[in-house]
C-alpha cells in the first residue's frame, strides 16, 4: 500500500519543520493558516487533504485557520457552492476561526492596485489579449515590452479608475504589473492583474466590472488576514515569486507561500471543473452521487469523517506528486466502520431453507449483539422459524471438499441460532434447486451450545415471513482506467470516454431481517447522521438519501475485504 510508514508518520514533515523554525526564530508568535476554496463546485477528497493539512497544522501549534472563499471569478461561482463547502468542512469535523471572502477585499485590492500604479509598478495596457500573449515570449526567448509599458502613472491611474467606472468594453484594457519581460519565470513577465468583466458577482452584484486575477488577490488576501503560512499545492510553485513580489512592493504583512503535493487518486478525477462536467452531462446523479470523489458523494455512500481524516493523515504531506490507490481510502473506511456499524443479516440472492424438525407455526426470538466490537451498541431480537432464506451461493449440490457451507450431509451454524445438518433438497423441472431441507440441533443454540457438534461455517439467514425487502446499490470505479485525464490526452480523446458504464449495479430486492426496518423507521429521513450498517458477510452499507421506510435503499460503501486488489493481481 502506498501510504507512509509509521516511522515517516511519526517524524516531522517539512511543513512542521518550517513552522517550528518560524516560531523558534520569532518570525511569528502564532500560526494562522487558511483554507481557500474557490466556490465553483463541490469539495472533493483532494480538498479534504488540503483541509486536513491546514487545520491540522494550525491545531498542532495552537493556532487557527480561516475559511476564505477565493471568489474573484464571478462567472463560475454561486451561493450553492459556498453553502456546500461550509457544510462539508464542518462535517469533516473542522471549525474555522473566521469565514471570509476575497470579494470583501475588492476595495482594498483596488487601493493596492492604485498604490502599485503610483509607484510605477503597474500600468494600464490597451493591447488585446493576443498582443499580450505574443509579447510574452517563450521560456527560452525573452518577451517584448508593450508599447504602453512606460505610460505615465497618472494616465494609468486615470484609465484604471475609468475601467472601474465601466467606461470601457471588456478586453479593451487590462492592468499589468510592471516587473521583468525577460524573467525566466513567465509569470513575472508583466502579468495581467486586473481585467474588465461585466459580470454579476454572487456577493458584490454589479458593483464591480473589473476583477483582480488570482495572483493579485490571493497573496494580498493572505497578507490582509495576516496568514503566517499559506499552504497550497505544487502547481503554484511558480507563483511564489510573484506572491513575494506583491508583498514586497506593497509592504504588506509577510505571509509566505509553501507548496505540498496534491492528492491524486487512481480511477477517478480530482478537479471541480471536470466533476461539474460529469454532473452537467448526467454521467452521474448530481455532485453527491455515491460514485463521485466529492465529500458529499463519499458521505452519501457511507464514508465517515473519521475514515476520511485517517486517510488524509496516512497519506501525509509530500513534496512530490504521486498517485494514491483508492483502496487505501477503502481500507480506512473498513477500519472505522468495523468499530461503529450495526450488524444486520441481509440475503441478496435467496434460496429457501426448511428446518424440517421445527414446528410450522412456531417462531422464536433470538438475541444477537448489534456489534461485537462495541458492547454499548446493545443487541436486537431476530425471529427464527421453520422457513428461512439463505444465500443461494451458500448451498452446493456437488461441493468440493473445502466448501464449508451447506451441502447434503454437512453441518453449518446459522448465525446467532443453531447448528443445522442438511438432509436433502428439491429441484424444479429446469434443474434449479428450489428448497434445501435441514434438521436443527436443539442443544446447539448460540451462546449455550453443548451439542458437541462441529460446524466450520457460519451462514447469515432471514425468516421468510418476516422478510423486509430493500434495494441495494453497489458501486464500482467511476472510470475504467487509472488516470482518465492522462489517458485521454494520450489517445487524443476526452476523459469522459473512460467513464465506467457498469459503475452502478442495482441488486434485485434483497431480503433483510426485520430489525433493519425498525432501525430505519427510527432515524430521520434525511441528514448526515444515519446509522452505519454491516450486512454480515457482505460489506458496509449506508441508507441512501432517497431511501424511505416504504422503499429502503442502501448504498454499499465497501465490501468486507478488498476484492479489487485481488482481481487486479490476476
Ligand atoms: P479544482 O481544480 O478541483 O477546482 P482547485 O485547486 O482549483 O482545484 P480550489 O478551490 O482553488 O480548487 O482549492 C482550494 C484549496 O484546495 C487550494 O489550496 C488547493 O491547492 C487545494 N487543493 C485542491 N485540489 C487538491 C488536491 N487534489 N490535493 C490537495 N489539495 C488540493
Ligand atoms: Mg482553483
Amino acid at each position: 500500500m502506498s501510504d507512509n510508514t509509521a516511522e515517516e508518520r511519526n517524524s516531522k514533515n517539512f511543513l512542521e519543520e518550517i513552522i517550528e523554525r518560524d516560531l523558534k526564530e520569532g518570525r511569528h508568535s502564532s500560526v494562522l493558516t487558511r483554507f481557500p476554496p474557490e466556490p465553483n463546485g463541490y469539495l472533493h477528497i483532494g480538498h479534504a487533504k488540503s483541509i486536513s493539512v491546514n487545520f491540522g497544522l494550525a491545531d498542532k501549534y495552537g493556532g487557527e485557520t480561516n475559511l476564505r472563499f477565493d471568489d474573484t471569478n464571478p462567472v463560475t461561482e454561486t451561493i450553492e457552492y459556498v453553502e456546500s463547502i461550509k457544510h462539508d468542512v464542518n462535517w469533516l469535523g473542522y471549525e474555522w476561526a473566521k469565514e471570509l471572502y476575497a470579494s470583501d477585499y475588492f476595495e482594498q485590492l483596488f487601493e493596492f492596485a492604485i498604490r502599485l500604479i503610483r509607484k510605477g509598478f503597474a500600468y494600464v495596457d490597451d493591447s488585446t489579449s493576443e498582443e499580450i500573449a505574443a509579447g510574452k515570449g517563450t521560456p527560452t526567448r525573452p518577451g517584448t515590452d508593450s508599447q504602453y509599458r512606460d505610460r505615465d502613472p497618472e494616465e494609468s491611474e486615470d484609465l484604471f479608475r475609468r475601467m472601474r467606472a465601466g467606461e470601457f468594453e471588456e478586453e479593451t484594457r487590462t492592468l499589468r504589473a510592471k516587473i521583468d519581460m525577460a524573467s525566466p519565470n513567465m509569470l513575472m513577465r508583466d502579468p495581467v492583474i486586473y481585467r474588465i468583466k461585466f459580470a454579476s458577482h454572487h456577493r458584490t452584484g454589479d458593483e464591480w466590472c473589473i476583477y483582480p486575477t488570482y495572483d493579485m488577490a490571493h497573496g494580498q488576501s493572505d497578507a490582509i488576514e495576516k496568514i503566517t503560512h499559506s499552504l497550497c499545492t505544487l502547481e503554484f510553485m511558480s507563483h511564489r515569486e510573484l506572491y513575494d513580489w506583491f508583498i514586497d512592493k506593497l509592504e504588506l504583512f509577510p505571509s509566505k507561500q509553501y507548496e505540498f503535493a496534491r492528492l491524486n487518486m487512481s480511477y477517478t478525477i480530482m478537479s471541480k471543473r471536470r466533476l461539474r462536467e460529469l454532473v452537467e452531462k448526467k454521467y452521474v446523479d448530481g455532485w453527491d452521487d455515491p460514485r463521485m470523489p466529492t465529500i458529499s458523494g463519499l458521505r452519501r455512500r457511507g464514508f465517515t469523517p473519521e475514515a476520511i481524516r485517517d486517510f488524509c493523515t496516512r497519506i501525509g504531506v509530500a513534496k512530490r506528486d504521486n498517485l494514491i490507490d483508492v483502496s487505501l481510502l477503502e481500507f480506512c473506511a473498513r477500519e472505522h466502520l468495523n468499530k461503529i456499524s450495526l450488524r444486520r443479516m441481509v440475503v441478496f440472492d435467496p434460496i429457501k431453507l426448511v428446518i424440517t424438525n421445527w414446528p410450522e407455526d412456531k417462531f422464536e426470538e433470538l438475541e444477537s449483539e448489534n456489534n461485537p466490537e462495541d458492547e454499548t451498541a446493545g443487541s436486537r431480537m431476530i425471529p427464527f422459524g421453520r422457513e428461512l432464506y439463505i444465500e443461494r451461493a451458500d448451498f452446493m449440490e456437488d461441493p468440493p471438499k473445502k466448501f464449508f457451507r451447506l451441502a447434503v450431509g454437512r453441518n453449518v451454524r446459522l448465525k446467532s441460532a443453531f447448528i443445522i445438518t442438511c438432509d436433502d433438497f428439491v429441484k424444479d423441472n429446469g434443474g434449479n434447486v428450489t428448497e434445501v431441507h435441514c434438521r436443527y440441533h436443539p442443544e446447539s443454540r448460540s451462546g449455550s451450545d453443548n451439542s458437541g457438534i462441529k460446524a466450520k461455517g457460519t451462514l447469515h439467514w432471514v425468516s421468510i415471513p418476516h422478510v423486509h425487502h430493500i434495494e441495494v446499490r453497489e458501486y464500482d470505479r467511476l472510470f475504467n482506467v487509472e488516470k482518465p485525464v492522462e489517458e485521454a490526452a494520450k489517445q487524443e480523446g476526452v476523459f469522459t470516454d473512460y467513464v465506467n458504464p457498469d459503475s452502478l449495479n442495482i441488486a434485485p430486492a434483497a431480503c433483510a431481517e426485520p430489525a433493519l426496518a425498525d432501525d430505519f423507521a427510527s432515524t430521520e429521513k434525511s441528514g448526515d447522521n444515519l446509522p452505519y450498517f454491516q450486512f454480515m458477510r457482505k460489506g458496509y452499507y449506508y441508507p441512501d438519501k432517497y431511501s424511505t421506510r416504504e422503499k429502503p435503499v442502501f448504498n454499499r460503501t465497501v465490501t468486507l475485504r478488498d476484492t479489487w486488489a485481488k482481481m487486479k493481481k490476476k
